[in-house]
């Protein structure tokens, strides 16, 4: 695995890669690697010829300076992981090397609608503007023909597709499904922080959007939605920040059940979990 630090080499070894005829798949990450970023880089292996893994803690996608500075940091146990699936190239530009004239880089953001405030956007203003900000820039040098994403965060996902659209950028995003632990827990580096105790009662989220599914032809919204809220908080502590059931490809409220999302924030041990499932 190459490993490089300069967008210019690496902007230079893409050239020459796609000058060759090389395809690139590209899968952007904040680091402290699971099994759940490890599938999106096998999924691009079997898509291209070069797999390109970012890992950048990109500090304009936080709103609170504390989450920055606590976001786990494991650079070599992440190089492993990533030798052993025989990933490419890492990428891991500095914050100085990302935006050289600072964060404030004149970026526009294509006008996507209310997507951006809704859901997760409205529990962290500014989240997806930054988010949006950072994957330009590495999609500006990595250049790939494949884009590697998780379903785990459904609306960067969905927000991404509409901004590559908006961009009429030439490559294909593809969304990979989430990847659990044993309980239904959806993976995630967050759920280091939680204790024993706290592990197992967050299965109950992922249960309870099964519910969900399970009953989404016998009741109405509302008493599927207050029906899960209740089954997640029968379990002490947790508190759902909010649950919704949308159209699952512009996040808007909608009556057709074959194409419903249920998204939810849950907090739990004064950690945010965050999970879907497409019903
Ligand atoms: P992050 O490092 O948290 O920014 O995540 C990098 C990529 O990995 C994003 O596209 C996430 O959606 C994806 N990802 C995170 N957790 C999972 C998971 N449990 N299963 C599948 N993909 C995931």
């Amino acid at each position: 695995m190459i490993s490089y630090k300069s967008s210019f080499y690496l902007s230079k070894y893409i050239r020459k890669q796609k000058l060759l005829g090389k395809t690139i798949a590209f899968v952007p990450t904040m680091g402290a690697l699971h099994l759940g970023h490890i599938s999106l880089v096998k999924a691009a292996k079997e898509k291209a010829d070069i797999v390109v893994c970012s890992i950048f803690v990109n500090p304009t996608q936080f709103n609170k300076q504390e989450d920055l500075l606590k976001y786990p940091r494991t650079i070599d146990a992440d190089s492993k992981l990533l030798k052993a699936v025989s990933c490419d190239v890492l990428f891991i530009p500095s914050i100085k090397e990302m935006y050289p004239k600072g964060t404030n880089n004149g970026f526009q953001a294509p006008d996507l609608g209310n997507i951006l405030d809704i859901l997760e956007g409205e529990f962290r203003p500014g989240h997806f503007e930054g988010m949006m900000q950072v994957v330009s820039l590495l999609l500006d040098k990595v250049n790939c023909d494949h884009l590697f994403m998780g379903l785990k965060d459904y609306q960067q996902f969905a927000i991404c597709s509409l901004m590559i659209k908006a961009q009429k950028r030439k490559l294909e995003i593809h969304g990979m499904p989430t990847i659990r632990e044993s309980s239904g827990l959806a993976m995630s580096s967050r759920n280091e922080r939680l204790s024993a105790e706290g592990r197992k009662k967050a299965a109950s989220i992922y249960a309870s959007l099964n519910w969900v599914k399970e009953n989404k032809d016998q009741l109405q919204i509302e008493n599927l939605k207050q029906g899960a809220i209740e089954r997640i908080e029968s379990q002490d502590g947790m508190q759902v920040e909010y649950l919704e059931i949308v159209d699952k490809d512009l996040l808007r409220p909608s009556q057709d059940k074959k194409n419903w999302i249920v998204l939810c924030a849950v907090w739990l041990e004064n950690i945010r979990l965050i999970d879907n499932l497409i019903l």
